[in-house]
Protein backbone atom coordinates (compact mmCIF):
# COMPACT_ATOMS: atom_id res chain seq x y z
CA UNK A 1 0.00 0.00 0.00
CA UNK A 2 1.44 3.63 -1.12
CA UNK A 3 -0.98 5.55 1.35
CA UNK A 4 -3.81 6.40 -1.56
CA UNK A 5 -6.14 3.52 0.07
CA UNK A 6 -5.68 1.42 -2.99
CA UNK A 7 -4.41 -2.34 -2.42
CA UNK A 8 -1.86 -2.27 -6.07
CA UNK A 9 0.14 -5.61 -4.33
CA UNK A 10 -1.21 -8.15 -6.64
CA UNK A 11 -0.17 -5.69 -9.84
CA UNK A 12 3.63 -4.89 -8.16
CA UNK A 13 3.53 -8.81 -7.41
CA UNK A 14 3.09 -9.43 -10.86
CA UNK A 15 5.13 -7.40 -12.06
CA UNK A 16 7.81 -7.66 -10.02
CA UNK A 17 7.10 -11.56 -11.51
CA UNK A 18 7.63 -10.44 -15.22
CA UNK A 19 10.26 -7.91 -14.59
CA UNK A 20 12.46 -11.32 -13.13
CA UNK A 21 11.18 -13.86 -16.28
CA UNK A 22 12.18 -10.97 -18.88
CA UNK A 23 15.28 -9.95 -17.50
CA UNK A 24 13.89 -6.09 -16.67
CA UNK A 25 15.30 -3.43 -15.16
CA UNK A 26 12.73 -1.10 -13.86
CA UNK A 27 13.65 2.76 -13.22
CA UNK A 28 11.41 5.50 -12.11
CA UNK A 29 11.45 9.03 -12.40
CA UNK A 30 10.73 10.89 -8.56
CA UNK A 31 7.69 12.29 -10.73
CA UNK A 32 6.24 9.11 -11.14
CA UNK A 33 3.21 7.97 -8.83
CA UNK A 34 3.99 6.31 -5.57
CA UNK A 35 2.81 3.09 -6.67
CA UNK A 36 5.28 2.94 -9.74
CA UNK A 37 8.21 3.87 -7.66
CA UNK A 38 7.30 1.23 -5.07
CA UNK A 39 7.52 -1.03 -8.29
CA UNK A 40 10.90 0.07 -9.51
CA UNK A 41 14.16 -1.47 -9.14
CA UNK A 42 15.70 2.39 -9.10
CA UNK A 43 14.06 5.63 -8.30
CA UNK A 44 16.08 8.22 -9.15
CA UNK A 45 16.45 11.81 -11.14
CA UNK A 46 17.46 12.09 -14.93
CA UNK A 47 21.29 11.84 -13.90
CA UNK A 48 21.04 9.22 -11.66
CA UNK A 49 18.17 7.04 -13.82
CA UNK A 50 20.56 7.83 -16.85
CA UNK A 51 23.72 6.66 -15.16
CA UNK A 52 21.83 3.61 -14.17
CA UNK A 53 20.92 2.77 -17.73
CA UNK A 54 24.37 2.94 -18.96
CA UNK A 55 25.74 0.87 -15.90
CA UNK A 56 23.09 -1.76 -16.42
CA UNK A 57 23.07 -5.49 -18.18
CA UNK A 58 19.52 -6.23 -17.83
CA UNK A 59 18.56 -7.54 -20.94
CA UNK A 60 15.76 -4.63 -21.07
CA UNK A 61 14.90 -1.48 -19.81
CA UNK A 62 11.72 -0.27 -18.50
CA UNK A 63 11.71 3.35 -18.22
CA UNK A 64 8.88 4.65 -15.89
CA UNK A 65 9.43 8.81 -17.04
CA UNK A 66 8.99 10.57 -20.13
CA UNK A 67 10.16 10.03 -23.52
CA UNK A 68 13.49 12.11 -23.61
CA UNK A 69 14.47 10.00 -20.38
CA UNK A 70 13.81 6.68 -22.90
CA UNK A 71 16.03 8.27 -25.31
CA UNK A 72 18.72 9.22 -23.24
CA UNK A 73 18.50 5.60 -22.04
CA UNK A 74 18.49 4.24 -26.01
CA UNK A 75 21.22 6.55 -26.59
CA UNK A 76 23.67 4.80 -23.73
CA UNK A 77 22.42 1.96 -23.81
CA UNK A 78 21.75 0.59 -27.62
CA UNK A 79 22.32 -2.45 -27.20
CA UNK A 80 19.26 -3.21 -25.15
CA UNK A 81 15.44 -2.42 -25.88
CA UNK A 82 14.06 0.55 -24.27
CA UNK A 83 10.55 0.45 -23.10
CA UNK A 84 8.58 3.17 -22.09
CA UNK A 85 5.48 1.92 -20.66
CA UNK A 86 2.94 5.36 -21.86
CA UNK A 87 4.44 6.33 -25.51
CA UNK A 88 2.37 9.70 -25.10
CA UNK A 89 4.37 10.63 -22.01
CA UNK A 90 6.58 13.40 -23.28
CA UNK A 91 7.78 16.21 -21.92
CA UNK A 92 6.38 20.12 -22.67
CA UNK A 93 9.95 21.58 -21.88
CA UNK A 94 11.69 19.54 -24.18
CA UNK A 95 8.91 20.46 -26.95
CA UNK A 96 9.71 24.34 -26.96
CA UNK A 97 13.26 23.67 -28.29
CA UNK A 98 14.05 22.59 -32.27
CA UNK A 99 16.88 21.65 -34.04
CA UNK A 100 16.15 24.69 -36.65
CA UNK A 101 15.65 27.36 -34.02
CA UNK A 102 18.71 26.20 -32.49
CA UNK A 103 20.96 26.11 -35.46
CA UNK A 104 19.90 29.60 -36.19
CA UNK A 105 21.01 30.83 -32.73
CA UNK A 106 24.46 28.40 -33.24
CA UNK A 107 25.12 30.55 -36.51
CA UNK A 108 24.07 33.99 -34.86
CA UNK A 109 27.19 33.08 -31.79
CA UNK A 110 29.99 31.00 -33.86
CA UNK A 111 32.33 29.29 -31.63
CA UNK A 112 29.58 29.36 -28.95
CA UNK A 113 29.43 25.90 -26.62
CA UNK A 114 25.93 24.78 -26.79
CA UNK A 115 25.02 23.64 -22.97
CA UNK A 116 21.55 21.48 -23.42
CA UNK A 117 19.61 20.54 -20.41
CA UNK A 118 18.96 16.68 -20.35
CA UNK A 119 14.90 17.69 -21.03
CA UNK A 120 15.26 17.66 -24.60
CA UNK A 121 15.22 15.35 -27.91
CA UNK A 122 17.80 13.10 -28.98
CA UNK A 123 17.87 15.27 -32.66
CA UNK A 124 18.54 18.36 -30.31
CA UNK A 125 20.78 16.73 -28.11
CA UNK A 126 23.00 15.93 -31.48
CA UNK A 127 23.12 19.55 -32.30
CA UNK A 128 24.85 20.49 -28.45
CA UNK A 129 28.48 19.61 -27.36
CA UNK A 130 27.40 19.32 -23.24
CA UNK A 131 24.28 17.57 -21.47
CA UNK A 132 23.36 18.87 -18.32
CA UNK A 133 20.53 18.35 -15.77
CA UNK A 134 19.67 20.28 -12.68
CA UNK A 135 21.81 17.94 -10.64
CA UNK A 136 24.85 19.32 -12.29
CA UNK A 137 24.02 22.24 -13.95
CA UNK A 138 26.35 24.56 -12.41
CA UNK A 139 29.76 22.31 -12.96
CA UNK A 140 28.66 21.63 -16.44
CA UNK A 141 28.78 25.58 -17.03
CA UNK A 142 32.09 26.37 -14.95
CA UNK A 143 33.58 23.55 -17.20
CA UNK A 144 33.09 25.62 -20.35
CA UNK A 145 36.50 27.93 -21.51
CA UNK A 146 35.98 31.66 -20.08
CA UNK A 147 36.90 33.20 -23.53
CA UNK A 148 33.89 30.98 -25.05
CA UNK A 149 30.19 32.04 -25.29
CA UNK A 150 27.30 30.05 -23.72
CA UNK A 151 23.53 28.60 -25.18
CA UNK A 152 21.86 26.95 -22.89
CA UNK A 153 18.75 24.98 -23.57
CA UNK A 154 16.15 24.56 -23.43
CA UNK A 155 14.67 26.09 -19.71
CA UNK A 156 15.22 29.58 -18.99
CA UNK A 157 15.01 29.42 -15.37
CA UNK A 158 17.36 26.82 -14.68
CA UNK A 159 19.70 28.23 -17.18
CA UNK A 160 19.79 31.56 -15.10
CA UNK A 161 20.02 30.09 -11.77
CA UNK A 162 22.91 27.61 -12.96
CA UNK A 163 24.50 30.88 -14.91
CA UNK A 164 24.27 32.71 -11.67
CA UNK A 165 26.03 29.98 -9.23
CA UNK A 166 28.81 29.98 -11.48
CA UNK A 167 29.19 33.43 -12.28
CA UNK A 168 29.11 32.95 -16.29
CA UNK A 169 26.46 35.06 -18.68
CA UNK A 170 24.87 32.47 -20.95
CA UNK A 171 22.36 32.92 -23.76
CA UNK A 172 18.77 31.78 -22.59
CA UNK A 173 16.45 30.02 -24.78
CA UNK A 174 13.14 30.82 -23.88
CA UNK A 175 11.37 27.19 -22.41
CA UNK A 176 9.82 26.82 -19.09
CA UNK A 177 8.24 23.88 -17.72
CA UNK A 178 5.10 24.17 -17.14
CA UNK A 179 4.61 22.29 -13.92
CA UNK A 180 7.68 24.88 -12.16
CA UNK A 181 6.30 27.73 -13.78
CA UNK A 182 2.76 27.94 -12.16
CA UNK A 183 4.22 28.08 -8.73
CA UNK A 184 4.02 31.66 -7.77
CA UNK A 185 6.03 33.92 -4.94
CA UNK A 186 2.04 34.64 -3.35
CA UNK A 187 1.58 30.15 -3.57
CA UNK A 188 5.14 30.20 -0.89
CA UNK A 189 4.13 33.46 0.69
CA UNK A 190 0.82 31.71 1.47
CA UNK A 191 2.31 28.24 2.39
CA UNK A 192 4.73 30.32 4.57
CA UNK A 193 1.93 31.54 6.68
CA UNK A 194 0.46 28.43 7.04
CA UNK A 195 3.47 26.39 8.26
CA UNK A 196 5.59 29.44 9.52
CA UNK A 197 8.48 26.73 11.11
CA UNK A 198 8.79 25.28 7.81
CA UNK A 199 11.71 25.40 4.96
CA UNK A 200 11.28 26.61 1.41
CA UNK A 201 12.63 24.34 -0.87
CA UNK A 202 12.45 25.05 -4.17
CA UNK A 203 13.81 23.03 -7.80
CA UNK A 204 15.84 25.39 -9.83
CA UNK A 205 13.26 25.53 -12.67
CA UNK A 206 10.64 27.94 -10.97
CA UNK A 207 11.25 31.24 -11.54
CA UNK A 208 13.75 33.38 -10.36
CA UNK A 209 11.60 35.05 -7.76
CA UNK A 210 10.55 32.10 -5.64
CA UNK A 211 13.82 30.56 -6.06
CA UNK A 212 14.48 33.95 -4.58
CA UNK A 213 12.98 33.72 -1.60
CA UNK A 214 13.50 30.23 -0.79
CA UNK A 215 15.80 28.79 2.00
CA UNK A 216 17.38 26.54 -0.93
CA UNK A 217 17.44 25.65 -4.18
CA UNK A 218 17.98 22.00 -5.41
CA UNK A 219 17.51 19.29 -7.81
CA UNK A 220 15.09 16.15 -7.13
CA UNK A 221 18.19 14.42 -5.63
CA UNK A 222 19.79 17.32 -3.80
CA UNK A 223 16.32 17.76 -2.05
CA UNK A 224 16.26 14.30 -0.46
CA UNK A 225 20.38 15.24 0.51
CA UNK A 226 19.11 18.85 2.10
CA UNK A 227 16.31 17.16 3.57
CA UNK A 228 18.33 14.52 5.07
CA UNK A 229 21.00 16.24 6.62
CA UNK A 230 19.22 19.52 7.60
CA UNK A 231 17.62 19.99 11.49
CA UNK A 232 14.15 21.24 10.52
CA UNK A 233 10.88 19.24 11.01
CA UNK A 234 8.67 20.27 8.25
CA UNK A 235 9.41 21.55 4.53
CA UNK A 236 7.79 23.23 1.82
CA UNK A 237 8.56 21.69 -1.57
CA UNK A 238 8.69 24.10 -4.82
CA UNK A 239 8.24 20.73 -7.29
CA UNK A 240 6.27 18.15 -9.18
CA UNK A 241 4.24 16.90 -6.15
CA UNK A 242 5.34 12.81 -6.70
CA UNK A 243 8.38 13.90 -4.96
CA UNK A 244 6.91 14.55 -2.01
CA UNK A 245 6.66 10.94 -1.41
CA UNK A 246 9.93 9.99 -2.24
CA UNK A 247 11.08 12.82 0.31
CA UNK A 248 8.80 11.18 3.14
CA UNK A 249 10.21 7.66 2.15
CA UNK A 250 13.78 8.78 2.69
CA UNK A 251 13.45 11.09 5.60
CA UNK A 252 11.20 9.46 8.06
CA UNK A 253 10.01 11.13 10.86
CA UNK A 254 9.79 14.74 8.93
CA UNK A 255 6.74 16.05 6.98
CA UNK A 256 6.52 17.47 3.72
CA UNK A 257 3.68 19.85 2.33
CA UNK A 258 3.85 21.42 -1.31
CA UNK A 259 3.77 24.81 -2.23
CA UNK A 260 0.96 24.25 -4.11
CA UNK A 261 -0.98 21.26 -5.26
CA UNK A 262 -0.75 22.43 -8.64
CA UNK A 263 2.32 21.23 -9.42
CA UNK A 264 1.75 17.95 -11.58
CA UNK A 265 3.29 16.95 -14.18
CA UNK A 266 0.26 15.11 -16.45
CA UNK A 267 2.96 13.42 -18.76
CA UNK A 268 4.72 11.96 -15.50
CA UNK A 269 1.51 10.32 -14.16
CA UNK A 270 0.26 8.81 -17.11
CA UNK A 271 2.55 5.94 -16.62
CA UNK A 272 0.00 3.40 -14.69
CA UNK A 273 1.09 -0.09 -13.14
CA UNK A 274 -1.53 -1.60 -15.44
CA UNK A 275 1.16 0.15 -18.82
CA UNK A 276 4.20 -1.29 -16.60
CA UNK A 277 2.52 -4.93 -16.77
CA UNK A 278 1.85 -4.61 -20.42
CA UNK A 279 5.09 -3.05 -21.38
CA UNK A 280 6.16 -6.28 -19.89
CA UNK A 281 3.88 -8.57 -21.40
CA UNK A 282 4.23 -7.38 -24.74
CA UNK A 283 7.96 -6.16 -24.54
CA UNK A 284 7.27 -2.45 -25.69
CA UNK A 285 6.55 -0.08 -26.88
CA UNK A 286 10.36 0.34 -27.48
CA UNK A 287 11.57 4.05 -28.04
CA UNK A 288 14.61 4.61 -30.88
CA UNK A 289 17.01 6.32 -31.50
CA UNK A 290 18.34 6.32 -35.38
CA UNK A 291 22.42 5.83 -35.22
CA UNK A 292 23.29 9.05 -36.70
CA UNK A 293 21.60 10.64 -34.47
CA UNK A 294 22.69 8.79 -31.62
CA UNK A 295 26.35 9.23 -32.87
CA UNK A 296 26.01 13.07 -32.73
CA UNK A 297 24.16 12.68 -29.11
CA UNK A 298 26.39 10.84 -27.67
CA UNK A 299 29.68 12.52 -27.15
CA UNK A 300 26.71 15.55 -25.21
CA UNK A 301 25.16 13.01 -23.20
CA UNK A 302 28.77 10.53 -22.24
CA UNK A 303 29.75 14.13 -21.27
CA UNK A 304 26.78 14.65 -18.80
CA UNK A 305 26.81 11.09 -16.86
S1 LIG B 1 7.97 18.14 -14.79
FE1 LIG B 1 8.35 19.69 -16.38
S2 LIG B 1 10.38 19.23 -17.16
FE2 LIG B 1 9.68 17.41 -16.03
S3 LIG B 1 8.70 16.12 -17.60
FE3 LIG B 1 7.08 17.37 -16.70
S4 LIG B 1 6.99 19.17 -18.07
FE4 LIG B 1 8.93 18.17 -18.48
Amino acid sequence: MDGSLVDHSLVQAEIRRLAGEKGAVILAHNYQRPEVQDVADIVGDSLGLSRQAAASTARMIVFCGVHFMAETAAILAPDRPVILPELRAGCPMAEMVDVEGLQALKDAHPGAVVVSYVNTTAAVKAVSDICCTSANAVQVLRSVPADREIIFTPDQNLGAWAAKRAGRSVILWPGFCPTHEWIRVSDVEAARAAHPEAKVVVHPECRAEVSDIADAVESTSGMIRFCREDDAEEYLIGTELGMLYRLSRDCPGKRFYPITEVSVCYNMKMTTLEKVVNALRTEGPVVTVDAETRAKALQAVQRMV
